[in-house]
């Protein structure tokens, strides 16, 4: 197990110091936190929690940068 597979474990056992959001609540608050962000609104503020999440779970964060590149596209056209 590599280092940083150990303290994301020791992570989850210790539990996030803001709201708990998983990979479930993520995947439903994703398009309205990509949106307000775009919108320059306070998506951190809407969605507690989200922003610490994806910064530890490289699915949700791979998933909300592809996700955020498709929205800002949408908007240009
Ligand atoms: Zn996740």
């Amino acid at each position: 197990m590599a280092k940083s597979d150990l303290e994301q474990t020791v992570g989850r056992l210790l539990g996030p110091a803001s709201p708990e959001v998983g990979c479930d609540v993520c995947f439903d608050e994703l398009d309205r936190y990509v949106e307000l962000e775009l919108a320059g609104e306070d998506a951190d503020a809407a969605v507690p929690g989200l922003r610490a999440h994806l910064d530890g779970c490289p699915a949700c964060r791979e998933e909300h940068e592809s996700l955020r590149a498709l929205v800002a596209g949408e908007q240009a056209l």
